[in-house]
């Protein structure tokens, strides 16, 4: 499954980027003193990187998980995943 990295430090809770997912795939966590966004759907994450692009301290990484995209086996197979 696709991972959320959170740069606690840069992050400023602005929440641009739970805003700017189309699929709804991020949620604020509200469960630590400040909030924090928190891929909550991963299965939905397209791997767009909007939310990544849109962060204004670049505070968020979007770790995709390849395997579990359905990748054409002619593609795959020409870059050897
Ligand atoms: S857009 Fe960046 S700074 Fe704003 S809440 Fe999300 S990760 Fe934090
Ligand atoms: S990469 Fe795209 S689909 Fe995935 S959480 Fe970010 S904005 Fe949403």
């Amino acid at each position: 499954m696709h991972s959320l990295k959170l740069n606690e430090e840069a992050c400023t809770r602005c929440r641009k980027c739970v805003d700017t997912c189309f699929v709804n795939a991020l949620k604020w966590d509200t469960s630590i003193p400040k909030g924090a966004p928190v891929l909550a759907y991963p299965a939905d994450c397209q791997i767009c990187c909007y939310c990544e692009k849109l962060c204004p301290t670049q505070a968020l990484e979007i770790i995709p998980d390849w395997a579990s995209k359905y990748i054409p086996r002619t593609l795959s197979n020409a870059k050897g995943w």
